[in-house]
């Protein structure tokens, strides 16, 4: 069940530049599935379904947005710089785990209490300066025993739990989700083309992974699988997000407005025009919001046509990202019929 491998991805760590136990759970799921893995310098896991001469790059990416420890005092709390896109307010008072050399270690994000604040500071969003992670240690030394050191690589602790309906809710599900959908797809596909599943590092750093890979595989095309913002709950409007959650996989026309991406019209084409074919549920989105790997991959070489394929999430960059798992397995459907033929480029 595609739920079940969402519960394993969710509940393991990789941030941004330490993905190494996200690509063990990858390269155990598709082994049998696929011809080869190759990995570059960089990280990136590629499984490759080798096919003719018409190759197609699909990339997900493996980290989760995270912290790493900056400073250690000599009473033995940490200053923390966030690695990725966090909002301060989201971060007090999480549970944290410390991926230190003797493995993981379990910490608070503490911060002046409340009751001590003055007026104005109430006011104010806390900020990841203002908080520090405790383990419980009372001095710098304690901590170091403990494995841990300036760089140790830090996550939220929370697991994925199910909700009502078909909706569940975790920690990284920005971008397991992408990494579930392609993981099936692999499993699932009968493609004529050459497949490069890409699997990549330090998305929400820069989209780094996908640049590198992309320029070495030179694909013909790319599909990028992330999430995407729905407008469907309070706080939000749907003329500023019109999709929604449970109503399919979201094409991508434009990210950030255009400036992210312009998407290839034939590759927009080919997957809502597979979708209507097969029945299968799918929205399309003018994003105003974040990037995803295409944004990157469509600059590489002379260009190479590139469309996002992405999965509703709300919450997202928080410990608590709902996802609906039909929207998901209608992703994959569209993915493996999509892959029988090709964009008319
Ligand atoms: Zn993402």
């Amino acid at each position: 069940m595609v739920k079940e491998l969402l519960r394993k991805l969710s509940d393991a760590h990789g941030a941004s530049g330490s993905e190494g136990s996200i690509r063990d759970i990858i390269k155990a799921e598709v082994a049998g599935s696929v011809d080869e893995f190759l990995q570059d310098t960089m990280g990136n896991l590629i499984a490759v379904k080798r096919g003719d001469d018409f190759s197609i790059m699909l990339a997900a990416h493996m980290d989760e947005i995270g912290l790493m420890v900056q400073y250690i005092d000599e009473k033995g709390f940490m200053r923390v710089v966030p690695i990725g896109g966090w909002f301060g307010p989201v971060l007090y008072t999480q549970r944290v785990i410390l991926h230190g050399k003797n493995g993981p270690v379990m910490g608070v994000l503490g911060a002046k209490p409340p009751h001590m604040m003055k007026e104005e500071e109430r006011k104010k969003e806390i900020k990841i300066e203002d908080m520090f992670v405790d383990v419980g240690a009372a001095s710098e030394d304690e901590v170091k025993n403990l494995g841990i050191e300036i760089g140790t690589p830090i996550t939220i602790d929370r697991e994925f739990a199910e909700l009502a309906g078909n909706r569940v809710t975790g920690k990284a599900l920005d971008n397991r989700v992408g990494v579930a959908m392609l993981i099936r797809t692999l499993q699932q596909m009968a493609s004529p083309h050459t497949i490069y599943a890409v699997f990549t590092v330090q998305e929400e750093v820069g989209l780094k992974g996908a640049k590198v890979s992309a320029y070495s595989l030179n694909p013909d095309c790319a599909i990028a699988t992330d999430v995407t913002i729905p407008g469907d709950h309070p706080g939000i409007e749907k003329k500023d997000a019109s999709v929604e959650m449970g109503k399919g996989p979201v094409v991508s026309i434009v990210n950030a407005s255009g400036r992210g991406l312009i998407s290839n019209p034939a590759m927009v084409a080919w997957l809502r025009e597979t979708a209507e074919r097969k029945n299968i549920p799918c929205q399309v989105e003018v994003g105003t919001g974040g990037n995803t790997d295409a944004t990157i991959i469509h600059l590489e070489r002379g260009g190479i046509p590139s469309v996002p394929l992405s999965i509703a999430a709300r919450y997202i960059h928080s410990p608590v990202e709902v996802v609906d798992i039909g929207d998901i397995e209608s992703g994959v459907q569209l993915l493996v019929e999509a892959l029988k033929t090709k964009p008319a480029l």
